[in-house]
C-alpha cells in the first residue's frame, strides 16, 4: 500500500510504528542507571538517599527549584551550569532533572571535546544536538476501528487476470468492542498491514478508517490462540462506518525529522510519512533543510496538531568548547525552538579556547570555567560538593545492588576507603574488575583481597600523577 498523501493536518499513518529512538547514547549513560530523579520531598527538601541519589542536598533542591520554573514555562533561555570537582554527580544530576521532566522528554547529553570531530563542523555537531533535545508532541483525531480481534479470515478468489491462481479477495475481521462484537469486510490492503502488525485472535488493534493503517496496541488473553495469517493482497474500508474517534499522540525530535526528510524513504510508517514534509531527494541535512521543516512545524503547532517539548540538553565538560561554540551557543539559546540547557565544568578560572592570541602576552582571555562573562551572565550556577566517605559507601552500595555484585562489607569499606583517598569514580570503577577476579577465583562474594589486588593492578589519578613527578625528579637529578 503506498502512502497516503499529506493531509489537512499530518500525514495519516503515524499510528503504524514508532519512530528509531535518535536521542540515546545509552552506553554514557548506562553507568547512571540507578539514577531515577532528583530524590525530593513534596516540600522540594531532598531526603538523604532517595531515587538512586545520595548526599549532593542543595544541589538538588536547587534543581529541584528550577524544575519548577520549568514546568511552569518560566524559562527565558538560562542554562544551567553545574560546577563541581569529576565524579560529584553533576551528570547524574543533568540525568535526574531530565527524568523529572518525564519520560517521553528527549535527553541528550554531549561531551564537548565531541564537537572537534575534525569531519563535521563544530556548529553542526551542537546543531544537531539542539535539534536532539527538542521533542515534537504529534496529536491527530483519527477515526478508527478498536478492538479485540475475534476472527481473521482471508477469503480467496479466482485470480480474474491470469485465468488462474488465487488472490485475496478481502477479508473478515471480527473486532469484539464495547459495544459487542462487530464484523469488518476489509480489502487486502488492510490484510497487508495486518500481517505486517503480525496481528493475530486475541490481540487489540486499531485500523484506521482512512488509510487502512493498522496498529496493534495490545492482547487479550481471553481470545488467544495460534491462528496465524499468511495472504497477498486486498481492498478500502468500508466509508461511513466509523466506530469511534481517537486521539494518537507520537513523539518525535526535531533531529528525526531532519534525518527523515534528508533521507526519505517510500513507505508507511511514521519516519517515511514525516520524511515527505519537505520536498526533494536529499541526502544531508542542511541549514536550509531545517529552517523548510521548522516551517512546517510552526503549522503545525499553529494548527494545534503539535506541540513542542523541550527536552534536556547536557553539555558536559563545558570548558573544551571554543569561541566559535560560545558564539553560537549565545544564539541558539534565544531561539524559541532551544532546549533546556545545562552545562557542566570542574575547571576554575581557565583560557576561553579560541582566545589565545588575544589577551595579554598571547595567553588569551581567562574567565571562570572557561565560559565567555557574557554566557556565565545568562547561567543559573549550581555547584556539587566532594562526598563524605559515607556518602561514597551508600553509592557504591547502591551500583552493587543494581549491577548484581556481591560484595563483603569488609571489602565494601575498603572499596569506600578508596573512593575517599581518590574519587567516587575512581571506587566505582573497581567495582566490575572486583567481580571478575571474584569470580575467576571460584567466590560468589567479592573480598578485601580483591580490592587490594586491584590497588596492585590500577592507579587512581593521585598515584599515576606522583609517580610521574617521582620520574621527573629523577630525571633532573
Ligand atoms: P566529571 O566532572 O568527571 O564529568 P561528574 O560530576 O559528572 O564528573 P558523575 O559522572 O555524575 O560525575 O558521577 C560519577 C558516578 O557516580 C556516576 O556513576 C554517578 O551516577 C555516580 N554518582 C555521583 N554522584 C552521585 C550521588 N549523589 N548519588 C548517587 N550516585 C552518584
Amino acid at each position: 500500500m503506498s502512502a497516503p498523501p499529506p493531509s489537512t493536518g499530518l500525514p495519516g499513518t503515524i499510528i503504524t510504528q514508532p519512530p528509531p529512538p535518535t536521542t540515546t547514547r545509552e552506553s554514557r549513560i548506562a553507568t547512571h542507571s540507578h539514577i531515577k530523579g532528583l530524590g525530593l520531598a513534596d516540600d522540594g527538601t531532598a531526603m538523604e538517599s532517595s531515587q538512586g541519589f545520595v548526599g549532593q542536598r542543595s544541589a538538588r533542591e536547587a534543581l529541584g527549584l528550577h524544575l519548577s520554573l520549568l514546568k511552569q514555562g518560566r524559562y527565558s533561555g538560562r542554562p544551567l551550569l553545574l560546577v563541581g570537582p569529576p565524579g560529584t554527580g553533576k551528570t547524574a544530576l543533568a540525568i535526574a532533572l531530565g527524568q523529572e521532566l518525564g519520560q517521553r522528554v528527549p535527553f541528550c547529553p554531549l561531551v564537548a571535546s565531541e564537537v572537534f570531530s575534525g569531519e563535521v563542523k563544530k556548529t553542526e555537531v551542537l546543531s544537531s544536538c539542539f535539534r536532539r533535545a527538542i521533542g515534537l508532541r504529534i496529536k491527530e483525531t483519527k477515526e478508527v476501528y478498536e478492538g479485540e480481534v475475534t476472527e481473521l479470515t482471508p477469503s480467496e478468489a479466482e485470480n480474474p487476470l491470469s485465468g488462474y491462481g488465487k488472490t485475496i479477495s478481502h477479508v473478515i475481521v471480527g473486532l469484539k468492542t464495547v459495544k459487542g462484537t462487530k464484523q469488518l469486510r476489509l480489502d487486502p490492503s488492510v490484510y497487508e498491514a495486518i500481517q505486517k502488525e503480525r496481528v493475530v485472535v486475541g490481540d487489540v488493534i486499531y485500523i484506521e478508517a482512512n488509510t487502512g493503517a493498522v496498529k496493534r496496541v495490545g492482547r487479550s488473553d481471553a481470545y488467544a490462540s495460534e491462528y496465524d495469517l499468511e495472504a497477498e493482497e486486498y481492498v478500502p474500508l468500508p466509508k461511513g462506518d466509523v466506530h469511534k474517534r481517537k486521539e494518537l499522540v507520537q513523539d518525535v525530535t526535531l533531529h528525526d525529522l531532519d534525518m527523515a526528510n534528508a533521507r526519505p524513504q517510500g513507505g508507511q510508517d511514521i519516519m517515511s510519512v514525516m520524511g515527505q514534509l519537505v520536498k526533494g531527494g536529499r541526502t544531508e541535512v542542511t541549514d536550509k533543510l531545517r529552517q523548510e521543516i521548522n516551517k512546517v512545524v510552526d503549522k503545525y503547532i499553529e494548527q494545534g496538531v503539535a506541540e513542542l517539548v523541550p527536552g534536556v540538553l547536557f553539555i558536559d565538560e563545558v570548558h573544551m568548547l571554543d569561541m566559535e561554540c560560545f558564539t553560537y551557543l549565545n544564539r541558539a539559546l534565544e531561539s524559541p525552538m532551544s532546549p533546556y540547557v545545562v552545562f557542566a565544568s570542574n575547571r576554575g578560572v581557565c583560557t576561553i579556547r579560541g582566545t589565545e592570541y588575544d589577551g595579554a602576552m598571547g595567553e588569551g582571555i581567562r574567565s571562570p570555567h572557561g565560559i565567555p562573562v557574557d554566557l556565565l551572565d545568562r547561567c543559573m550556577i549550581v555547584k556539587t560538593e566532594p562526598y563524605s566517605r559515607n556518602e561514597i559507601r551508600t553509592v557504591l552500595e547502591t551500583r552493587c545492588r543494581v549491577e548484581s555484585i556481591n560484595v563483603a562489607p569488609a571489602a565494601l569499606d575498603k572499596l569506600a576507603d578508596e573512593g575517599e583517598a581518590s574519587s567516587l569514580r575512581y571506587a566505582l570503577q573497581l567495582l566490575t574488575p572486583a567481580a571478575i577476579l571474584c569470580k575467576t577465583a571460584g567466590r560468589t562474594e567479592v573480598t578485601v583481597e580483591d580490592v587490594s589486588e586491584l590497588g596492585d593492578l590500577f592507579l587512581d589519578t593521585k598515584r599515576s600523577t606522583g609517580i610521574l613527578k617521582e620520574l621527573d625528579a629523577a630525571a633532573k637529578k
